[in-house]
């Protein structure tokens, strides 16, 4: 059966209604079918998009810090009232059950939250007197039109990570969300408008490679938050910067856990189970390695082997199930092509997803829970971000061995210890080159006023996402060195300025 939605651009405050020259399939993951289209953009309507950013510019940057917060206060609101509106769009396009995306929407609402505080986190500094009779302070003054580039896993957090600080900061957006579950982004959309927030401030454009490409090349377009997997994480980098502009790439992960032999290990299964097929494991600070300091290993498979079988796999709209489908029938085969290719290089099959019951239509793009043991390094089980339902658990002898495994990964995204030595644990914080920590808590996701940013190769640039650093990416700095003019002011100097 074909779906008859047709998600369209939203652009100058309203949606597009031309007609597209190329569109793509949008599917409900937990039944199979095709739920509708999306329409792509070529070069023409991004230009549209980022010609009416580039028109609302002037009359967002002179906004009122006070007016701009009361726009964001407003779609705060909104998000909150409408949580389970949007969170049913989620499941209904990428396959996460209700409650996640509820959760999905909550940390987006978070960030939003911490953008009302924007007059407070654009304040600069003043120094009187820096020289004598001479002031200087600084002011933060927003880029122009800046892009927003985001991947199918948090539909609506992702680019919620971004758009309320660049909206915030005076900048204009323009979005291109995933293909794959583009209907979030307009019903985002929708609710900046209805908080006021003026025609072409926030526009999203739909679309693949060629619309990326045009906002990567556009000569309007400032700056650019892109984040999605590592290759094109790293192409998106390379390309902004050489066309000018200011570029954070938040790439993939293989994030690790290492368990070490004093750990609770009942709490630390329930992590690994929590953290590693959460989302169907689609989550880039999910739990993918295990990592089972010796001589704990057997225990720690087993504790968390028995807790898989009560997953509840299922169509996520249906109450009381864990874990849905994947987001498409393409990865949900390539995802399930690792569990021959890992049988087949040695590692042990614990638990083999693909027996496990489902709760959901035949055709659903199912994978169960899967558990890997003695899983090694040189492994695609373990080189490869497998962004699936698949858990591996490595055994190593020692905290060293364990930390050099960390290291050495080329991600550096996210990591937890569980332990309960808090020598440990601050020894792991310190010498650990990931950029998020957890100490027995296995998704460290910074709340919304710290910032959130991978090392390595899971981010490019050196800005990490909203808090602090949003601020500071959305914005350029002016320093300002003024005298106004008194009886000391004194003829022609060719010196270089003295303070004095
Ligand atoms: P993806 O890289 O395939 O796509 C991301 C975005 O880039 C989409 O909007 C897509 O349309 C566009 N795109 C895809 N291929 C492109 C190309 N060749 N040229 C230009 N644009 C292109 O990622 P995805 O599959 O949508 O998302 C999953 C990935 O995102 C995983 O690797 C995951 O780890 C990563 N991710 C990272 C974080 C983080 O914070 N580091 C957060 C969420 C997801």
């Amino acid at each position: 059966m074909s779906g008859t939605k047709r998600v369209q651009h939203w652009i100058g405050g309203k949606p597009w209604d031309g007609v597209a020259e190329r569109t793509g399939e949008i599917f409900n993951p937990a039944t199979g079918e095709v739920a509708g289209a999306v329409d792509f953009a070529g070069p023409a309507e991004v230009d549209e998009a980022v010609d009416a950013a580039a028109r609302a510019f002037p009359g967002w940057r002179n906004a009122s810090l006070a007016k701009r917060s009361t726009v964001l206060f407003r779609f705060r609101e909104l998000l909150a009232a409408r949580k389970d509106e949007i969170a049913a769009i989620l499941t209904a396009e990428h396959g996460k059950v209700l409650s996640d995306a509820g959760g999905e929407v909550q940390r987006a609402l978070e960030v939003a939250e911490f953008a009302c505080g924007v007059p407070h986190l654009l304040k600069g500094g003043y120094s009187e007197n820096a020289s004598s009779g001479v002031d200087v302070y600084s002011i933060q003054q927003p880029l122009g039109v800046v892009a927003i580039i985001s991947p199918f896993n948090f539909p609506a957090m992702v680019p919620l990570w971004f758009a309320p600080l660049a909206i915030a900061c005076g900048n204009t957006v323009v979005l291109k969300p995933s293909e794959k579950d583009p209907s979030a982004s307009v019903a985002m959309a929708k609710l900046w408008a209805e908080a006021g927030l003026p025609d072409g401030v926030f526009n999203v454009v739909h679309g693949d490679k060629v619309a990326v490409d045009r906002l990567l090349e556009h000569p309007t377009v400032k700056a650019v938050s892109f984040v999605g997997s590592t290759p094109v994480a790293r192409y998106i980098y390379e390309t902004g910067t050489r066309h000018g502009k200011r570029v954070q790439a938040l790439g993939g992960a293989k994030n690790h856990m290492v368990v070490l032999p004093d750990a609770d290990l009942e709490l630390a299964a329930d992590a690994a189970v929590s953290a590693g097929f959460g989302s169907a494991g689609e989550r880039c600070m999910a739990i993918s390695a295990v990592v089972a300091v010796d001589p704990i290993g057997d225990d720690l498979v087993a504790k968390i082997a028995s807790r898989m079988a009560d997953v509840h796999v299922g169509d996520g709209a249906r109450p009381g199930c864990d874990m849905g489908p994947l987001v498409t029938a393409a990865h949900r085969d390539k995802v399930v092509g690792y569990l021959d290719t890992g049988v087949a290089a040695g590692a042990d099959l614990v638990v083999d997803g693909r027996k496990h019951p489902v709760d959901g239509a035949a055709d659903g793009f199912w994978l169960g829970p899967t558990l890997f043991d003695r899983v090694r390094p040189d492994m695609s089980l373990y080189t490869d971000e497998i962004f699936g339902p698949v858990l591996s658990v490595v055994r190593v002898p020692s905290y060293e061995a364990a930390l050099d495994l960390v290291n050495t990964n080329p991600y550096g995204n996210g990591t937890a210890i569980f332990t309960d030595d808090g020598g440990a644990a601050r020894r792991f914080q310190y010498e650990v080159e990931v950029g998020m920590v957890g100490v027995n808590v296995p998704i460290p996701v910074p709340v919304a006023y710290y910032s959130f940013g991978g090392w390595k190769q899971s981010l490019f640039g050196d800005a990490h996402a909203y808090g602090p650093d949003g601020i500071r990416f959305y914005t350029r700095t002016k320093a300002v060195t003024s005298r106004w003019l008194d009886p000391s002011h004194g003829g022609v100097s060719l010196g270089f300025p003295q303070n004095v």
